[in-house]
């Protein structure tokens, strides 16, 4: 069986210089092709939704669009709880909190639905790749707007140059692999 390190280390590709010069783009494809690592990734993820017992610490799991959604899911369901969607401005229908922090050039906006998560719940945060942390600050925000509380951050890949973990702030951050 395969462990998550080894699934991330031979099936993740680095594509340089994508989506512009200067970046090297971790491309998950092949890891979401392959159903040992996929699950092996997966299973990894929501350990971070339980404590040292096993006993399940987390109300809800939040994915950040979009690839965040596809590990967020499977995540959820294996810890048994509600998978809530933080997508990009103007495509929640309902009534949203949304908040707005800066990209290398520009800015974006991240939306919650305002019933999507109750006060007092404890969230867990996954998505694929964390850099600079402002998508994990961002959504942050808005699991505290609708009164819940960011217990934990679980990512793939952990791209150790850039201070995402510092922005998380005294949130634990669990990486598979830092690079
Ligand atoms: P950041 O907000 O800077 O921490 O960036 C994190 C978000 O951007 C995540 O949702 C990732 O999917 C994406 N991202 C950032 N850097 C990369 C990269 N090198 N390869 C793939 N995705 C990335």
């Amino acid at each position: 069986m395969r462990t998550a390190a080894d699934a991330l280390g031979r099936l993740v590709r680095d594509v340089p210089d994508f989506p512009e010069p200067g970046i090297v783009f971790k491309d998950i494809t092949p890891l979401l092709a392959d159903p040992d690592g996929f699950a092996a990734v997966v299973a990894e993820l929501a350990a971070a939704g339980r404590d040292p017992d096993g006993q399940v610490v987390v109300d809800k799991v939040v994915g950040m669009e979009a690839r965040g959604f596809i590990f967020a899911a499977p995540v959820a369901m294996a810890l048994g709880v509600g998978f809530v969607p933080v997508r990009k401005a103007g495509k929640l229908p309902r009534e949203t909190h949304a908040v707005s922090y800066a990209l290398e050039y520009g800015e974006a906006t991240l939306e919650v639905h305002r019933d999507g998560i109750a006060a007092g719940d404890r969230v867990l945060l996954v998505d694929d790749v964390l850099a600079t942390g402002g998508t994990v600050a961002a959504t942050r925000d808005l699991v505290a707007a609708c009164g819940g509380e960011t217990v934990g951050v679980a990512v793939l890949m952990e791209l150790l140059f850039l201070p995402g973990r510092q922005t998380a702030g005294d949130v634990p951050v669990t990486a598979l692999l830092g690079i």
